[in-house]
């Protein structure tokens, strides 16, 4: 049953006055305000955060930080717009995903969620919602598994034959360790980054890879965009990873061979475009799955302004970090797998 407003603004105002003295979610490091007044844009949550960076490791969140049981219930009642299914939008972007044509996109706009990597061996992809990166990945030559908390995702993933737990991270503990796991735009939610990384290298085998996305917060388009860069995302993104601090998170958490490089995808183009031309206080944005309106900022995105996309991914100002990292062999951290 989704809350209502009225809770929901409990919730954001009552997390706002326990918890905005705390300090850094990495390093309990002072932090000061580098941004304020941010709001939803993109499913009319209600409530008004802070950007904060820490003055001692350099990771930016957000403040007030929303508390785990207040973060569900925000996730129940809004993402993914009420996880509403069958619609246009939803019907036309499938039969994309699973188009050539994708394959073809992924070549032009980069491969912010690692489908174009072939490779063997089992892959768990946490946050795997319905499924569509399992196809994508079985395609590869992985045997992929997924881990997802939303039962009604897993459901439908798991009716197109794939292996997934209903989870929490922490508490989950395979027979066999995997070779690859991807956290694809999922760091970022995390209300402690540095435990999920553990509980990743946990889950690892020796040698065995972590493929990480997350938003740029060097990104030339939140200057461009400032209050409405779709990836503030508040209050589902909880930290703002530079190449800098994720490396050092990486590093701090045991992984080695880290590469990390950038892309921008045209729909985080766009999708900016749209929030700061139709995004208002408290309500939805429905424009982000107007399919005719996004498919021409998507063209615009990879013509008139494929340069200057360019341009911000080799200046290292592009809007996606995608990381790969491997766990030495002798993996300090492999305690978790029975
Ligand atoms: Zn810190």
């Amino acid at each position: 049953m989704p809350y209502q407003t009225e809770e929901i603004a409990a919730i954001v105002t009552e997390s706002m006055s326990q918890i905005s003295e705390r300090g850094c979610i990495l390093c309990g490091g002072v932090t000061h305000e580098v941004l304020s007044g941010v709001e939803d844009n993109r499913f009319g949550v209600p409530g008004t955060y802070a950007v904060h960076e820490c003055a001692a490791c350099g990771l930016e969140q957000i403040d007030p930080r929303p508390r785990r049981d207040d973060l569900k219930k925000l996730y129940e009642s809004y993402y993914n717009f009420g996880g509403q299914r069958g619609t246009v939008y939803g019907r036309l972007r499938e039969k994309f995903f699973a188009s050539w044509l994708y394959r073809v996109w992924l070549v032009l706009d980069g491969d912010g969620s690692f489908h174009s990597r072939k490779g063997s061996g089992t892959l768990l992809d946490i946050g795997c919602n319905e499924g569509r990166g399992l196809q994508i990945y079985e395609r590869n030559g992985f045997l992929p598994e997924g881990l997802e908390l939303n039962a009604k995702a897993a459901g439908v993933a798991r009716e197109a034959g794939f292996r997934v737990y209903e989870t929490d991270l922490e508490d989950f503990r395979p027979t066999v360790p995997y070779d690859v796991v991807v956290l694809s735009n999922v760091l970022e939610h995390s209300l402690d980054p540095k435990r999920m990384l553990h509980d990743v290298a946990g889950i690892l085998k020796p040698g065995g890879q972590v493929w990480i996305s997350c938003p740029n917060n060097q990104s030339w388009l939140r200057t461009v965009f400032g209050h409405a860069w779709i990836n503030w995302h508040v209050p589902f993104h909880i930290v703002h990873f530079s190449t800098s601090t994720l490396r050092s998170l990486l590093e701090s958490t045991g992984f080695a061979g880290i590469e990390i490089r950038q892309v921008t995808p045209a729909l985080w183009v766009a999708s900016s475009i749209i929030a700061r031309l139709f995004a208002r206080r408290g309500r939805a944005t429905r424009q982000l799955r107007n399919p005719l309106l996004v498919a021409a900022l998507l063209i615009l995105g990879r013509t008139v302004l494929s340069p200057l996309l360019y341009i911000g991914n080799r200046s290292g100002r592009g809007d996606c970090l995608l990381a790969t990292a491997q766990l030495p062999c002798n993996n300090p951290f492999q305690k978790r797998v029975a």
